[in-house]
């Protein structure tokens, strides 16, 4: 048999220590033909692409600092539960970290989370799921979990994304310093969709720590029933504790059928499938541009497409 050459061998250990590392600095891509000739030539915009992280998604930066900060403070121990509720992305990043440290993961999420990603976190990551009325969204799993905590809370660590500060310090010290490397410090706008709030507060307060004139936009969708995966329509939710609207500059809201119509225009103009809050990120930065006569804006592709195909969104953009 042959000798494995030292490159190519790992241990176990190795291998979490490399899918951890893999989470951050992420590409920075140009999305200005997006706008299709709609903003003016002073303008470009700019996107994080956050599929790249392990985990697939933007949340497993702040579920990976949840759970370290969570292990320093002692609250998390060996032997013991991760609990949380989730939209989709947080659960398959509290799945996947937890299954690399050895930890039992619980989540509750709404039952008309995708199909694939049910699969990934059960199946793959072997992390239990409990359903929530599906009817009641993101706030309906917020009231279970809460429940299940309270039946037992010596057996669980609940992170609580929605409270937990260790959620936007998670953005603040990585994102934003990416952003402000990424762009050499000539970012001007910033602006991000609203699920936890975690995205946007902490990238913001990092970028006007380094030049407090970056204005910084919150990303909403228009109506309280809306089809964009992993956002809140605040003025009708459980509003986290964690979002200060106050330190931002304002809120741009989204329709739903704009987010879907700007996911197409990404896919057909750069050639990426992004999720559909990436969508309204880009349309909210496209409205942005066209109000300014030059800057620099940058936004968050939340993560890709592949709950969208599973709903059919892409198929009912074609038949249009
Ligand atoms: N987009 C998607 C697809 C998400 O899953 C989430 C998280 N719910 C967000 C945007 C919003 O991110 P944050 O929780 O940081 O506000």
């Amino acid at each position: 048999m042959s000798k494995l050459t030292s490159t190519a061998c790992m241990t176990a250990e190795d291998l979490t220590t490399d899918l951890l590392g893999k989470i951050g600095n992420t590409p920075l891509l140009d999305l200005t033909k997006c706008a299709q000739g709609s903003v003016p030539s002073g303008v470009s915009i700019w996107a994080k692409a956050e599929w790249y992280n392990a985990g697939g998604s933007v949340k497993a930066r702040p579920a990976l600092r949840m759970i370290q900060e969570g292990e320093r403070l002692g609250k998390l121990k060996p032997g013991m539960t991760i609990l949380d509720s989730t939209s989709g992305n947080t659960g398959v990043a509290y799945a996947l970290i937890g299954l690399l440290k050895g930890y039992k993961v619980k989540l509750v999420m709404p039952a008309n989370v995708c199909n694939e990603r049910k699969h990934l976190m059960a199946t793959a990551y072997h992390a239990e799921i409990v359903f929530s009325d599906p009817l009641q969204g993101s706030d309906g799993a917020i009231l279970e979990c809460r429940r299940i905590f309270n039946e037992d809370p010596g057996q669980y660590f609940w992170p609580d994304q929605y409270n937990n500060p260790a959620n936007w310090q998670a953005h603040f010290y990585t994102t934003a310093e990416e952003i402000w490397r990424q762009t050499d410090g000539k970012v001007t706008h910033f602006l991000a969709g609203i699920g936890t709030s975690g995205t946007v507060m902490g990238t913001s307060r990092g970028l006007k720590a380094k030049n407090p004139d970056i204005k910084c936009y919150a990303v909403e969708p228009a109506e309280s029933l809306h089809g964009i995966e992993g956002l809140k329509h605040m003025s009708t939710s459980i509003v986290p504790g964690i979002y200060a609207p106050n330190e931002l500059d304002g809120k741009i809201s989204v329709k739903t059928e704009s987010s879907y119509e700007m996911v197409n225009v990404i896919k057909d103009t750069v050639d990426v499938m992004v999720g559909t809050s990436a969508g309204a990120a880009v349309y909210a930065a496209v409205t942005l541009g066209q109000s300014l006569k030059e800057g620099l804006i940058v936004t968050v592709l939340p993560d890709s497409c592949e709950c969208d195909v599973a709903h059919g969104i892409f198929n009912l953009l074609l038949k249009k």
